[in-house]
């Protein structure tokens, strides 16, 4: 049995595997530019930033109707269910989807009817945060919330994603002011491979709870101090890094000294199915290059629920901490 744990970086877009993409495909008449799924499979060894978004974005076509969302999700689930994962906070990206003409309805009906009953036939509880492309303009990110209000019931919260550097996150200022009027958490990615700098002004603009990534916070003793006084959570996602070059290889990875410094590090898988392993096999990677023993290994793991957003429900995450604390290594 896999050590019980939280998911909260993970964009279900970034789980399509190559073999839903191509049953979508054939389901919806979209024709693929690769000629099976081995063709495909060889086409996520992208090299570098560019290449990946381009096949991420390309890759987005076969999703078109509410089922697609839904089957996607339910791909997800499952894998996320033999990895030990009992909670996800799971990302989408309703501007990539919009932009093709795929209504914000579709994308929601379609994720929220899967994780209506994740529980029950996962075993995993869900809930679902909307991101904004920060590559786009503050007025797309406006409209992209406006278009959610009919299904705010269905949506915990918002976060900013895609390419960082030149993106600060104060340009989303008004736009998380409104979310926030509107009753909605806040996480933003920051420190990717932007500066510390835009930790801090996710923080004090944004007023957001949590920093996806936040890779970069070790570059600047301040940022750090103020992360760990204040245990603003960090989902960092080690494999992520690794493949789109934020570090060079694993065993560079800062968190075995970001958990020293005192961060509440979490770990995540991102996008699966492009980086090389869900969350569990993530949690064996680092394990494995940065020679984590067991107990570290459990913190992330409580760090993981208490970073999650249960605060309505303190009763399922003091029952998701006692799984960790009983669980044993083999
Ligand atoms: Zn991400």
């Amino acid at each position: 049995m896999p050590l019980p744990k939280a998911e909260l970086h993970l964009h279900i877009e970034g789980t399509l595997e190559p073999e839903l993409a191509f049953e979508l495909a054939a389901r919806n008449g979209v024709t693929l530019p690769y000629a099976s799924t081995e063709e495909l499979r060889r086409a996520y060894l992208f090299t570098d930033l560019q290449s990946f978004l381009d096949l991420y974005y390309g890759l987005m076509a076969v999703l078109r109707t509410e089922q697609d969302f839904a089957d996607l999700a339910d791909a997800y689930l499952a894998r996320a269910a033999e990895q030990g994962v009992r909670h996800a906070e799971i990302f989408f990206d309703p501007q990539a989807h919009m932009a093709r003409g795929v209504s914000m309805e579709t994308v929601v009906g379609g994720l929220s009817r899967a994780l209506a009953t994740s529980e029950e036939r996962f075993g995993i509880s869900t809930l679902l945060i909307m991101c904004f492309l920060r590559d786009q303009s503050a007025e797309s990110a406006m409209e992209t919330l406006k278009a959610a209000e009919p299904y705010l019931n269905r949506i915990t919260g918002v976060g900013l994603d895609s390419a960082e550097v030149g993106h600060p996150p104060a340009k989303f200022r008004e736009v998380y002011e409104e979310a926030g009027r509107l009753g909605l958490r806040k996480v933003a990615h920051a420190g990717e491979e932007g500066p510390p700098a835009y930790i801090t002004e996710a923080l004090d603009v944004l007023k957001v709870e949590r920093i996806d990534h936040g890779l970069t916070a070790m570059r600047d003793p301040a940022v750090v101090e103020r992360l760990v006084r204040d245990q603003i959570p960090l989902t960092l996602c080690p494999l992520s890094n690794v493949r789109l070059r934020a570090i060079d290889i694993l065993e560079e990875h800062p968190l075995r000294e970001m958990m020293a410094a005192g961060l509440l590090c979490t770990v995540n898988s991102d996008d699966p199915s492009y980086f090389g392993g869900y969350v569990g096999d993530t949690f064996h990677a680092v394990q494995e290059a940065l020679g984590l023993d067991h107990e570290a290994l459990r913190t992330l793991a409580r760090n993981s629920f208490r970073a999650s957003f249960l605060e309505d429900d303190e009763e399922r995450r003091a029952r998701y901490l006692a799984e960790v604390e009983a669980y044993t290594f083999d």
